[in-house]
C-alpha cells in the first residue's frame, strides 16, 4: 500500500459513470486545470527495465600429449540468450504480469503505471494523469481478468493518444463518432481509449461491461490502421 500526499487540491474534472454498472467501476479521467500536480512515487519504479543477458561458457583447448605430434582440439561454445523482457512492479502481481503481456503500442508514451486509487481522483478502477502522464489502476479493476486487462488497455491507451506521434491518427479515426462522453473534453480521447481496448481485446473488453461505447465500424479499423 502506498500513501501519496499530492500537495494541491487541483480541481479536476467531472467524470462520468460508466454504462449501468455504477459508480464503483468507473473509470476516471481527470484534468487538472491550472493545477500542478505532485504524485510522488513512494518506492519502486514503475517504469519498463529491460533485462537480458547472455552467457557464453568458456573456450577450452586441450592439446594431448601424442607421439605421433597431433594435437586435438576441443571448443565448446553455448550461448544462452534470454530474450529481453519488461518487468513491472506495480505493487501488485496481477497487474504486473499482464503489463508484461501487452503490446508494445502501448508503451510508447512511456507512461509508468502504478497500482493503486489515482491520488488526485480516487476512487476508481482506473485513472490517467496526463500530468504527470501516469495510468493509475486500482484494485476496483481487479474484480475479472476480462476488466484488469480492459481497465489497463484503456488507461494506457489515453496516453498514447495524448502524448505519442500517433495522437492526431488516432483523434482522426474516431472523427465524426457519437459523443460518448457528453460535455467532457475527454470525449475524443474515451472514444479512442476505448477503441483501442475492442481492438486489441475484444473478448475482455466485452466482458468487462465498463466500456463507454463499443467503439462500431468504421471508427475501429481506422484506430487499428492508426495503431499500426
Ligand atoms: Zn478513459
Amino acid at each position: 500500500m502506498r500513501l501519496f500526499s499530492p500537495r494541491t487540491s487541483p480541481q479536476t474534472m467531472r467524470r462520468s459513470t460508466i454504462g449501468a454498472v455504477g459508480l464503483c467501476m468507473a473509470l476516471a479521467i481527470i484534468v487538472v486545470a491550472g493545477a500542478t500536480l505532485v504524485a510522488p512515487s513512494a518506492g519502486g519504479s514503475d517504469d519498463a527495465e529491460r533485462g537480458g543477458t547472455m552467457s557464453i561458457s568458456s573456450t577450452s583447448t586441450t592439446a594431448r600429449p601424442s607421439t605421433t605430434s597431433t594435437s586435438t582440439t576441443s571448443t565448446t561454445v553455448a550461448p544462452v540468450a534470454v530474450l529481453p523482457a519488461r518487468v513491472f512492479a506495480t505493487g501488485n502481481e496481477q497487474l504486473d504480469a499482464l503489463l508484461a503481456t501487452l503490446p508494445a503500442v502501448l508503451f510508447e508514451a512511456g507512461a509508468p503505471v502504478h497500482f493503486g486509487y489515482n491520488p488526485v481522483d480516487c476512487c476508481f478502477a482506473g485513472g490517467y494523469n496526463p500530468e504527470p502522464n501516469e495510468v493509475w489502476v486500482s484494485e476496483k479493476a481487479l474484480g475479472s481478468p476480462a476488466a484488469l486487462t480492459y481497465v489497463t488497455a484503456h488507461e494506457l491507451a489515453h496516453s498514447v493518444h495524448l502524448k505519442s506521434g500517433r495522437a492526431d491518427g488516432l483523434t482522426a479515426a474516431v472523427a465524426g463518432a457519437p459523443v460518448v462522453r457528453a460535455g467532457s473534453p475527454w470525449d475524443d480521447s474515451e472514444k479512442v481509449a476505448d477503441c483501442v481496448a475492442w481492438a486489441l481485446y475484444p473478448a475482455e473488453t466485452a466482458a468487462s461491461g465498463l466500456t463507454y461505447w463499443d467503439c462500431p465500424e468504421p471508427y475501429r479499423s481506422q484506430v487499428v490502421a492508426a495503431l499500426q
